[in-house]
Order: structure tokens, then sequence, then C-alpha cells
């Protein structure tokens, strides 16, 4: 994908300075240097915000899917706030840009998908319901989750969103073409706590560690030791994983003092979890 495609044109005030903590594509053999603040600091980026003729005002259309999204049952006010703020049409292809604020997957390139708003708003309020969190916030108030890793950056906008719930963020993706993607997607935000990193994800990011929360956007077999590994006490794993069969589930992995207690929640669709680069 060419950088130089047009954006989406909803009406937006964008165009602040950039400052993604990670220069994106480092390997993650050199991810020492990832940790560097700010080691790629960019200029301030203008959006082209030209009128398509698309006739919609993002924020109107962004706030009926997070009504739905109150019907179907999110109630972490952390959760509807980012879903609220976070632009998804911005993280897609012109030509999809009107389907933006349904509730369904669509395509991002790579044979990859943008998941659903409906599954990425669980999945958030599942990693701020551990009970680690509910003892921090009892009434879920204001409390921000730690360092998150996440597995599957994809376009960057699920990144985009746990960054608005969580001090820190690291976003692990296998094919460089998303990668680099998620960081133009990503640049006009300004979202210093949220890093991009290329890599497998099934090793994990063992110089983030420990995890207060791992999040996957892919669905595997088996979880990854690795997975385990880094997540820290009293931490919290949410991940599609074929569960019965063929069928893959939601998987909560909570890391408790007596050891790792396993709760296997609803059916989901994700795309595969693959190891190695791309
Ligand atoms: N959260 C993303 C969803 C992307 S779909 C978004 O908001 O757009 C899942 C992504 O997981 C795909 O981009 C796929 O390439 C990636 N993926 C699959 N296996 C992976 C692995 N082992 N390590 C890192 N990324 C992986």
């Amino acid at each position: 994908m060419s950088t130089s495609r047009p954006r989406p044109s909803f009406p937006a005030k964008l165009g602040k300075s950039i400052a993604i903590g990670a220069p994106a594509a480092a390997p993650v053999s050199s991810a020492q240097q990832l940790l560097k603040p700010a080691a790629t600091r960019l200029g301030k980026t203008e959006l082209p915000v030209q009128a398509q003729g698309l006739g919609l005002d993002s924020q109107v259309v962004r706030h009926k899917m997070v009504l739905k999204l109150q019907e179907q049952g999110i109630t972490d006010p952390r959760v509807i706030l980012a879903m609220g703020r976070i632009e998804r049409h911005r993280f897609l292809d012109s030509a999809l840009v009107n389907q933006a604020y349904e509730d369904t997957s669509l395509p991002i390139g790579y044979g990859q998908t943008i998941s659903k708003p409906g599954v990425v708003s669980r999945m958030m309020e599942l990693l701020l319901q551990a009970p680690s969190m509910l003892k921090k916030s009892p009434t879920q108030g204001q409390a921000k989750l730690g360092r998150i890793l996440e597995i599957g950056t994809g376009c960057g906008y699920q990144a985009a969103l746990l960054g608005q719930i969580a001090s820190e963020v690291y976003s692990m993706e296998r094919v460089r073409g998303l990668h680099d993607k998620a960081r133009e997607n990503l640049r006009p935000l300004s979202l210093p706590n949220v890093h991009l990193l290329l890599g497998d994800g099934m090793v994990g990011y063992p110089k983030g560690a420990p995890y207060a929360a791992i999040i996957s956007a892919a669905g595997g077999d088996a979880l990854p030791q690795a997975w385990l590994d880094q997540l820290a006490l009293h931490g919290r794993l949410v991940a599609p994983m074929v569960a019965h069969g063929t069928q893959q589930a939601l998987l909560v992995v909570d890391h408790t003092p007596q050891g790792f207690v396993h709760t296997v929640l609803e059916a989901v669709h994700f795309v595969p979890l693959k190891s190695g680069l791309a």
C-alpha cells in the first residue's frame, strides 16, 4: 500500500505531531532499540481532509456504534470512551470507509481483517475486569491497565484503542506490510505509549515483560508458553483459541498465586495465529 493513498474523509480535526516510540521496521532481534524513548519523532503531519461525498459525520455514526455496543452489554466507561474516541474509518481503505462503523470485520490487505468493534470492545472489557483491576477500581473507575502486549497489530486499530486504556502497549505484527500500514495509520494520532514491533508474536516480547495483560487478535490451536511466561502475576490474557475440535472460542487466562486459571467463553472467529515473519 502506498503511503500516499487517499485518506478516508470524515470531517476530522487531526494534524498533531507524532511520537510513536518505535522505529517501525526494526526486527524484534534488535528490539532493545524499540524501548528507547521516541527514537522516531516525526514532524507535523496534516491529513488531507477532503470531502468525498460520503455525507456522514464520523462522530455521529461512531456514537451510534457505541450505543449499539452498549445494547450488546458493554458497560465499562473506559471502553466506551475509547470506542467513541478512536476513529475506525481512519484505519480502512477509502472504499470501505462507509462500512467503518458497522459491527463487522473488514479486509485490511494481506488476507487479514480488522476485528469487529463488538469483539474488540468485549476483549478490552475482559482485560479491565481482571480480578486485580476490579480490586483497584471496584466501581469501574478510571484505573488504567499497566503494560499490555498485543499480538496481531493488523491495521493498528485495536492498538490505538488499547493505548487509551493502558499505560503502555507493545503491539506485534508478523506481516511487514501491515506493520508499516499500522505505523502510517497511527502516525496522526500521536500515541507515544503505543509501540509497534515487527516480529513473531508467538514468542512474545520478553523485553517488555511482565505484562499486566496480553491480548491476541489471531487464534491458534494452543496457547504459546511464552505468553504465560510473560504474563505478570495477577495479569490476565485474552485470546481466541481452538477449544473443542475446530471451534474457536475466547479464552481468558488469569495468573493467580495458585497458578493459571483458564476460562473458555463464547465462540469467536479470528484469523489464524501463524509463526515466523511474512
Ligand atoms: N487488531 C488488529 C486485527 C488484525 S487481524 C486490528 O485492529 O486491525 C490479526 C493479525 O494478527 C493479522 O494482521 C496477522 O498478520 C497477525 N498475526 C497472526 N499471527 C501472528 C503472529 N504470530 N505474530 C504477530 N502477528 C500475527
